[in-house]
């Protein structure tokens, strides 16, 4: 396991992404999250940073470069959701999700572009759903987000690929974190019915996987979304 390779997860102050950096710190990695509020864990650096404006992730990033020095592995891992029915669906509600899920995504994936490049290794992760794949009714800003990211890390993969540089998509199902506990319960129980495995995850599940991505094992996996779901989302 490499020492050496800063890893960069935005909004790693809570849920998933915050699992994700306690993951790497205990591999050993250097570790930066981004976060608008509170902290990432012990053992990270913790930097400001909101997704949906270029200027501030610029400034974090840059941040994390001169503390850490060149970020090799980014996730793009923020997220939002702002569920209603299509008809009630605002301009507003479909762009802040967009613009955070999809656009945040851009934002600091360009940004991390150069830096890659010039050490010709790069690990490029992004946090996806299920439900990009397999819809949602009440979703479609969230979904249409979340399918985008699919289009991204290929397109990534074949401008990056001949660099030492994989872009994969890692599409978790249900987790347990304030996102989901946000759900009616009578939701949860429906999800529930319609997983294979019985149960939801832990965050530590999804950062397990997006680990391995990072590693020198997952070298010649790039393009692909690894379903993180019991099961749920079967036949992607
Ligand atoms: P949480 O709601 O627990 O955390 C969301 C994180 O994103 C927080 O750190 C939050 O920061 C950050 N964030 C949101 N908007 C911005 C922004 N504009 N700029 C910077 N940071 C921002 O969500 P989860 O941990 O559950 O989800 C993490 C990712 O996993 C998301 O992309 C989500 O879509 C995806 N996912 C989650 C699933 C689940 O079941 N939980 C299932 C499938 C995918 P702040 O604290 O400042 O708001």
């Amino acid at each position: 396991m490499s020492t050496e390779r800063v890893v960069l997860v935005t909004g790693g102050n809570r849920g998933i992404g915050r699992a994700i950096a306690e993951r790497f710190v205990a591999d050993g990695y250097r570790v930066a999250v981004t976060a608008r509020s509170g902290e990432g864990p012990e053992g990270a650096l913790t930097v400001r940073a909101d997704v949906t404006d270029a200027a501030s992730l610029d400034a974090a990033y840059t941040e994390v470069e001169e503390k850490l020095g060149p970020v090799q592995i980014v996730v793009a891992n923020a997220g939002i959701t702002r569920d209603t029915l299509l008809l009630r669906m605002s301009e507003d509600d479909f762009d802040d999700v967009v613009s955070t899920n999809l656009g945040g995504t851009f934002r600091v994936v360009k940004r991390a572009a150069k830096g890659l490049l010039r050490a010709r290794w790069g690990r490029v992760i992004l946090i996806s759903s299920v439900v990009g794949l397999y819809g949602s009714a009440g979703q479609i800003n969230y979904a249409s987000s979340k399918s985008g990211l699919v289009g991204f890390a290929r397109s990534l993969t074949r401008e990056l690929g001949s660099r030492g540089i994989t872009a994969n998509v890692v599409a978790p199902g249900f987790i347990e974190t304030d996102m989901t506990a946000a759900l009616p319960e009578e939701t949860q129980a429906e999800y529930k019915r319609n997983i294979p495995a019985g149960r939801f995850a832990t965050p530590a599940e999804v950062a397990g996987v997006v680990a391995w991505l990072a590693s020198d094992d997952a070298a010649y996996i790039s393009g692909a979304v690894i379903p993180v779901d019991g099961g749920l989302g079967m036949g992607h």
